[in-house]
């Protein structure tokens, strides 16, 4: 991943010059938090998921042309533990890639024969726009202003916004407390953009993990995203950091899977996918393999079938 630093003036970005000494994704102290457990799965690849077998679709839809190619390529996060981390394997695993998989496995595509492509927050929509990616799974926060360039499937997940300090910080416990204070944030979030309604100066790179080290020196007094990936930062890199005030939340994130606009036919694809796995458990155990390891399993959120 390149270490560039990215800033608009929607994000009133500060831009330190250090920001590139940065770890790369599975160089921290447990990079395989997100990886899959074992037992609970007895289908195909690490989620143990059933393959659709010789699956028939209606011609000339995308979900004909993927299970005709036999192989789909899915956009992701590579550094965040938990939903979407590149650790020491040739793929990434959290529970966006296992959600990626079953969408596959719906198609008939097996784990092996997933193409996994990172998708940092400020490029998905053209990842999508381009058909660099046939699905994003990546934290990815459904909203007007991203459903102007492309369709969600979902939510899937429902996330909200938190803050994480050093651990030893008792000063910072909610958004308040960082007016005029420089945050580390991701270019093209929504975290980002919010932080800065509260008045901190958004230090805003490319992807979460290179916040990491200007928290650990100072250059910032703390990172702010979607609580589950904080919680993941925090959980592989024990005991540095913490979430503030008890990880208060101030903003509803429900993730959805992005996909190339105006194709119904595969957003509902998508959409029924997702609702079969809320029903029939699939969703609980993908969940429970992955980011379960650390966080709570919910109750599964309400499908948005705009
Ligand atoms: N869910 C938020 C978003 O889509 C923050 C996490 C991320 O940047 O991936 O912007």
């Amino acid at each position: 991943m390149k270490l560039k630093q990215l800033a608009t003036a929607a994000t009133a970005a500060v831009l330190l010059a250090a920001l590139t000494a940065c770890g790369a994704p599975g160089s921290a102290s447990n990079p395989n938090a997100g990886s899959p457990t074992e037992g609970g799965a007895t289908g195909d690849g690490p989620y143990g998921l059933e393959i659709a077998e010789n699956p028939e679709f209606e011609a000339g839809t995308t979900m004909a042309t993927l299970a005709e190619a036999g192989t789909i390529t899915i956009g992701t996060k590579f550094d965040q533990p938990l939903f979407g981390l590149l650790g020491t394997g040739d793929k990434p695993a959290g529970f966006d890639v296992a959600i990626g998989s079953l969408v596959a496995s719906k198609l008939g595509i097996p784990y092996d024969s997933i193409k996994w492509t990172e998708t940092p927050s400020n490029i998905r929509e053209t990842a999508i726009q381009n058909g660099d990616a046939s699905l994003v799974v990546a934290t990815y926060t459904i909203n007007d202003k991203r459903k102007a360039l492309i369709d969600f499937a979902g939510p899937y997940f429902v996330a909200g916004q938190a803050i994480m300090v050093l651990a030893d910080n008792n000063d910072i416990n909610g958004p308040e407390d960082l007016a005029g204070k420089p945050v580390c944030s991701v270019e093209g979030s929504t975290p980002a953009a919010k932080i800065a309604e509260y008045g901190a100066q958004v230090v805003a790179t490319d992807v979460y993990s290179n916040c990491l080290d200007p928290l650990r020196n100072g250059q910032v007094v703390a990172v702010t995203t979607d609580n589950v990936i904080l919680s993941g930062f925090v959980d592989q890199n024990e005991p540095e950091f913490k979430l503030a005030g008890d990880g208060v939340t101030f903003t509803e994130e429900p993730y959805g899977i992005g996909l190339k606009k105006d194709d119904q036919a595969f957003r509902d694809f998508v959409n029924d996918t997702l609702e079969e796995a809320f029903e029939d458990g699939t969703w609980a155990r993908l969940f429970e393999q992955t980011a379960g390891k650390v966080l709570p399993v919910p109750t599964p959120p309400t499908l948005d079938r705009y």
